[in-house]
């Protein structure tokens, strides 16, 4: 069957900063079959294929002349189950948070921590989606992706996905694997990770001392939600920028100036910096320039009040890290994917 084209087509209803541009063409795949389709119709017509899932990663500043490709795949099945350790694939168009529940609700552990993410299963491996002190890497059990250069499938176990801080060999050759469907290794009995945040005062609060890997989820999506804008209410990418790390020196001679600084020590000698700490400390929490801001709960999330072009928020955002640069020496890199 030829899946159905659609020309200039808004993708405001597509990325959850809510950001109004067009794709030239919109079309969708729900099953392999109809990627390949997709892919070899526009190298036919001699068409640029942008992949989007649920559009929640993207800062779009610009009208987008190619094809947008949604994946809209579903499926998720138990691949082996030795009745401890479950191996779970599911299709990359399945929603990200339904997904986990999912495995939740069958008893398997491992994603409690990665819940309420937005977005999809098939791009959660571009940038080792990670939060709570869990990542994608830490369960992962391989990946099917079409190598958009020659067609042909690969299966990625984890070692050759070169997984880092919110990134992936996938992230660092943009636009070259089209991931198909993502496996994961879960397990029957919990091992909670409550030492991030407020995830284990969180739980005290509710009365659990012995949490459940539902109870854990529960309560990173309670936090979640009293902390950060929900994109269907405020446009939104999560966080703008990543958390920089840099050298023990550097933090020294920025605590001397600021004793309250937000850092943690990696293995390597070097510290993470909470870039929100950073951006509050220079005064842009709760700022707003026309209809793109920071959000007035948590500085790392820029925002969308409701006309902002993608261009403003962007500027707005080269804004924050040169003022980031000049105040700290620091150097924000962006999370979400530009275009
Ligand atoms: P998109 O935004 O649609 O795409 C992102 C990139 O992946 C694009 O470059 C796209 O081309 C590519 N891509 C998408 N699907 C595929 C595919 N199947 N194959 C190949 N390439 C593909 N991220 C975290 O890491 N941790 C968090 O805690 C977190 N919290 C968030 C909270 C909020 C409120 C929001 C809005 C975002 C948050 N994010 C977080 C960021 C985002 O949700 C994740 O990065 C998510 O995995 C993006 O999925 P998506 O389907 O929306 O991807
Ligand atoms: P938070 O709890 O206020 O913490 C601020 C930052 O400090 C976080 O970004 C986190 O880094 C870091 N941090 C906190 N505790 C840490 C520890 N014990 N060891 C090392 N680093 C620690 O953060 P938040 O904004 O509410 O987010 C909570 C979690 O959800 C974080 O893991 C965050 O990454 C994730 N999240 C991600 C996005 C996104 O779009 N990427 C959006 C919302 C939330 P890390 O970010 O490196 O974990």
């Amino acid at each position: 069957m030829t899946a159905v084209w659609q020309e200039q087509v808004s993708l405001k209803a597509y990325n959850t900063f809510g950001i109004d541009v067009k794709a030239r063409y919109f079309t969708q795949a729900h099953c392999d079959d109809e990627v390949r389709e997709a892919l070899a119709q526009a190298r036919q017509r001699e068409l640029a294929v942008q992949v989007i899932g649920g559009g929640s990663n993207l800062l779009l500043t610009r009208d987008i002349d190619a094809v947008v490709l949604h994946m809209a795949s579903r499926g998720r099945r138990v691949l082996s189950d030795d009745g401890e350790r479950v191996v779970v694939e599911a299709e990359a168009g399945e929603p990200w948070h339904p997904f986990v529940q999912w495995s939740l609700a069958q008893g398997y552990c491992g994603l409690e921590n990665l819940s309420l993410i937005p977005g999809t299963v098939g791009a959660a491996p571009m940038q080792n989606v990670g939060a709570y002190g869990v990542e994608v890497k830490d369960v992962f059990a391989g990946l099917t992706a079409l190598d958009r250069e020659t067609g042909e499938l690969r299966d990625f176990d984890l070692e050759a996905c070169a997984f880092g801080y919110r990134d992936s060999v996938f992230k660092r050759n943009a636009g070259r694997w089209l991931i198909l469907r993502v496996r994961y290794a879960l397990s029957r009995t919990l091992r909670a990770h409550l030492d991030y945040g407020p995830v284990r005062q969180r739980l005290l609060e509710q009365g659990v001392e012995q949490p459940s890997a539902q109870a854990i989820s529960d309560a990173i999506c309670s936090i979640r939600r009293e902390k950060l804008p929900d994109p269907s209410e405020l446009g939104n990418a999560g966080s703008f920028f990543k958390n920089p790390v840099v050298s023990a020196g550097l933090v020294e001679r920025i605590r001397a100036r600021y004793p309250g600084v937000v850092a943690y020590p990696q293995a390597d000698g070097q510290v993470k910096l909470a870039a929100g700490w950073l951006i509050e400390q220079a005064g842009w929490k709760g700022y707003r320039e026309g209809d793109a801001g920071v959000h007035r709960l948590q500085s790392l999330v820029l925002v969308n009040y409701g006309q902002a072009s993608g261009a403003q928020v962007y500027a707005l955002a080269q804004r924050i890290q040169a003022d980031i640069l000049e105040r700290f020496g620091v150097e924000l890199e962006m999370e979400p994917n530009l275009y």
